[in-house]
C-alpha cells in the first residue's frame, strides 16, 4: 500500500478499502525502521499524527471528506506549526514552538490531512546536500553514502523511501526541484506568489516559494490544490481566481514546442545526466512535440546574481534572531551587544554566517551600488530572457542538475562547487516562473537523473499535463530505492 501513489491512496480511502488510521500507522512503522539510517524528519509526534488521522477517518464516516482527507503528509521544517517545535535546521531555533500555523499547514489542516512530521533540511534552508543542519545530514535512500540534495533533502528523502506518501518543501534558488531529482521523486516549484509564505521561515523573501513533492505528477497537482492560493497576509501572495491544477491533466501533446536551452545542454553536465534528458524529450517529440533550439543567453549570469541576492535578503531577514525575542540565548553574555553576538555566533551554523557576512557587505555603504544593485538589473535581464524564450516554446526543457547525487562530503571544503549545483534552476528562480523536476532514468551508478520542465508564469497546469502524459508511458516514478525496500 505504501508504495502508491497519493491518488491511489486517495482512491482507496475513500472506496473504504483503508483508512487513516491504517495509512498513518503503516508511514509511523516505515519511519520508525528506516529513520535511524536515513535522517529524513527532525521531529515526530506519533500520538498527534495518529489522533489527527482518526479525526479525519471520522469526518469520512461523516460524508465530509475532501479529496485528500486521511492523507498523512510530511511538512519541511521551515513551515510554522502550532505545537510542535519549528527549527529550520538550526540551532537557533532549535527549541522554538511557534504560536501560530503557516498558511500551508493551515491549507492541508483543513482539507484533512495528517501531519505526520517535519523534516530536515539544511540549515535555513541554505544549501544544495542537506550537510548544512543543525540536526545532522540527511541520506539518499538510493545510496546511503550519497546526500539527498538540499535544502529540502529531509522531505525528499522520506518521499522516496516510502516513509511519507507526500511532503511539504520549498524552493529558493532550487531547494525543491534539486533533492527531487537526486532521489528519484517529483517536485514542483510554483510560480512566485502561488504558495503563501506566510509562517514559512524567511530566507530570501523576492525568492521563496513553497510547493509539493511527491511520487507523480498527478500526486503533485492534488497537492497544489490544497498549497495554492491566496492569502492576504503574505503581502507577495498574487490574487487569482484558483484553479484545478488535477483536473488539466490530459491536456494534448499536439503542437507543443519544446525549448532546448543551448546553455543547458553545455559543457559540465554529466553525461550519463545529458543522455536521460535527452531521451525523455525524445519520448516527448515522439508524441508530436516540435524541438526549438534557442538561448537563455544570461543564464551563466545566474549563479553570480543569486549569490548577491539571496545573501543580502538573507542577511537582513535573520537579523530578526538576537537572541531577545526568540531562538537561542548565549547563558554567559556581559551587555546586550554582546548578547546578540554570543547567541548568533552560537546558533547560526558557517553557512549561515557565511551568507550574512557575504549579505552585510554586498549592502553596505560603497558596495550596494556595485553588487546589490547590479545583480538588481542582471536578475531583470535574466527574467526578459525567460519572456523571450516563451515567445518561441511553450516549455523549455532540460536537466534540473549537472551531476546526479555526490557523496557526502564530497563538497564540504568548496562552497562555490557546491553553489554550481544550482546553475539550472536558479534562473527560474529568479525569473519567478514555474519549474518541475520529474525522474527520467537513472545513471550508470543506478543513481536518479531529473528531468526539468519550466514554463511561463502560471503555466503549473500545463507543466504538470506533460509530466502526467510521461508517467502514463514510464515507469521510473515508481522505482522504489533498493535500500529502502517496502
Ligand atoms: N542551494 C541554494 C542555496 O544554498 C538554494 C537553496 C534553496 O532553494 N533554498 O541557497
Amino acid at each position: 500500500m505504501l508504495g502508491a501513489t497519493l491518488g491511489e491512496l486517495a482512491a482507496a480511502l475513500a472506496r473504504g478499502e483503508t483508512s487513516s488510521v491504517e495509512l498513518t500507522q503503516g508511514c509511523l512503522d516505515r519511519i520508525a525502521r528506516w529513520n535511524g539510517p536515513l535522517n529524513a524528519f527532525i521531529t515526530l509526534d506519533p500520538e498527534r499524527s495518529l489522533r489527527e488521522a482518526r479525526e479525519a477517518d471520522a469526518r469520512r464516516a461523516a460524508g465530509r471528506a475532501g479529496p485528500l482527507t486521511g492523507i498523512p503528509v510530511a511538512h519541511k521544517d521551515i513551515f510554522c506549526t502550532r505545537g510542535m517545535r519549528t527549527t529550520c535546521g538550526s540551532r537557533m531555533l532549535g527549541n522554538f514552538v511557534s504560536p501560530y500555523d503557516a498558511h500551508v499547514i493551515e491549507r492541508f489542516a483543513a482539507a484533512g490531512c495528517v501531519l505526520l512530521g517535519k523534516t530536515n533540511m539544511d540549515e535555513f534552508a541554505m544549501g544544495s546536500s542537506n550537510e548544512n543542519s543543525h540536526f545532522g545530514p540527511v541520506r539518499n535512500p538510493w545510496d546511503t553514502a550519497r546526500v539527498p540534495g538540499g535544502s529540502s533533502g529531509g522531505s525528499a528523502a522520506a518521499v522516496a523511501a516510502r516513509l511519507a506518501p507526500a511532503a511539504t518543501g520549498t524552493d529558493t534558488g532550487g531547494s525543491i526541484r534539486q533533492p527531487a531529482a537526486f532521489t528519484g521523486i517529483c517536485g514542483l516549484k510554483p510560480t512566485y506568489g502561488t504558495v503563501s509564505r506566510y509562517g514559512m521561515v524567511a530566507f530570501a523573501s523576492s525568492l521563496d516559494q513553497g510547493g509539493p513533492m511527491a511520487r507523480s505528477a498527478e500526486d503533485l497537482a492534488l497537492l497544489m490544490n490544497v498549497m495554492a492560493g491566496h492569502d492576504r497576509r503574505d503581502s507577495t501572495s498574487v490574487e487569482r481566481a484558483p484553479e484545478d491544477y488535477a483536473s488539466q491533466l490530459k491536456a494534448p501533446l499536439e503542437g507543443l514546442r519544446v525549448g532546448l536551452p543551448r546553455e543547458y545542454f553545455a559543457e559540465g553536465c554529466a553525461p550519463d545526466v545529458l543522455l536521460r534528458v535527452r531521451e525523455a524529450i525524445a519520448w516527448f517529440e515522439s508524441r508530436g512535440a516540435r524541438l526549438v533550439e534557442l538561448e537563455l543567453p544570461r543564464s551563466p549570469l545566474a549563479v553570480p546574481v543569486y549569490y548577491v541576492l539571496a545573501p543580502a535578503e538573507a542577511s537582513s531577514n535573520l537579523s530578526r534572531f538576537d537572541g531577545v525575542r526568540y531562538g537561542h540565548r548565549a547563558s554567559d553574555y556581559r551587555d546586550l551587544a554582546d548578547l546578540y553576538s554570543r547567541s548568533r555566533a552560537e546558533g547560526f551554523g558557517a553557512e549561515v554566517k557565511r551568507r550574512i557576512l557575504v549579505g552585510t557587505y554586498v549592502l553596505s555603504h560603497g558596495y550596494y551600488d556595485a553588487y546589490y544593485l547590479q545583480a538588481q538589473k542582471v536578475r531583470r535581464l535574466i527574467a526578459r530572457d525567460f519572456v523571450a524564450a516563451f515567445e518561441r516554446c511553450d516549455v523549455l526543457m532540460g536537466p534540473v542538475a549537472p551531476s546526479t547525487a555526490f557523496p557526502i562530503g564530497a563538497n564540504a571544503d568548496d562552497p562555490v562547487q557546491m553553489y554550481l549545483n544550482d546553475i539550472f534552476t536558479i534562473p527560474a528562480s529568479l525569473a519567478g516562473v514555474p519549474a518541475l523536476s520529474i525522474p527520467c532514468g537513472f545513471d550508470a551508478a543506478g543513481l536518479p537523473v531529473g528531468l526539468q520542465l519550466t514554463g511561463p508564469h502560471f503555466a503549473e497546469a500545463r507543466l504538470l499535463g506533460l509530466a502526467h502524459h510521461y508517467q502514463q508511458a514510464t515507469d521510473w516514478h515508481r522505482r522504489v530505492p533498493a535500500h529502502t525496500p517496502l
